[in-house]
């Protein structure tokens, strides 16, 4: 990731904003203005809320945009999203604007939390139960292929 060292207006909106990329050596200046503007916050609240790792999966996030990050999308366990904690499904007033009601985690994350609150935890115990058994049932299956 040595490209950002090049100012490219379509990457980083502002030179400001490349400036603050190069001088911290941290692509997530760029992202959280996308996202503050998005999702109708301040760019500093936001930018606070960026971790360098997925608080649920601990993977590492890379948020560079662009050129920065060709593989953008491709590996979700990589790409940062906003979650909004309370779903936009359930809470549609807290969608913009609520700074407190956003959380940065991964892409892929996300898509696994989905609409789901706390009110899913026993539910999300018993997915967990399930992908057990299905470790369980893969080693059996997959032992059973070898030894044919
Ligand atoms: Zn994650």
């Amino acid at each position: 990731m040595t490209n950002y060292k090049i100012y490219d207006p379509d990457t980083y909106i502002t030179r400001d904003l490349w400036r603050e990329v190069v001088a911290n050596n941290d692509l997530r200046p760029v992202w959280a203005h996308i996202q503050a503007q998005k999702w109708q916050v301040s760019y500093e609240e936001y930018r606070a809320k960026c971790p360098i790792h997925c608080p649920c999966c601990n993977s590492e996030l890379n948020y560079g945009i662009g050129r920065n990050n060709p593989n953008q999308g491709k590996n979700p366990e990589n790409t940062p999203s906003t979650d909004h904690i309370i779903p936009r499904s359930i809470a549609p007033e807290l969608e913009f604007g609520v700074i407190d009601n956003l959380q940065v985690i991964c892409l892929w994350c996300n898509t696994l939390k989905n609409n789901t609150t706390f009110k899913d935890i026993p539910r999300v115990q018993g997915i967990i139960k399930l992908l057990e058994n299905t470790q369980e049932q893969y080693e059996k299956l997959m032992l059973s292929k070898v030894l044919l």
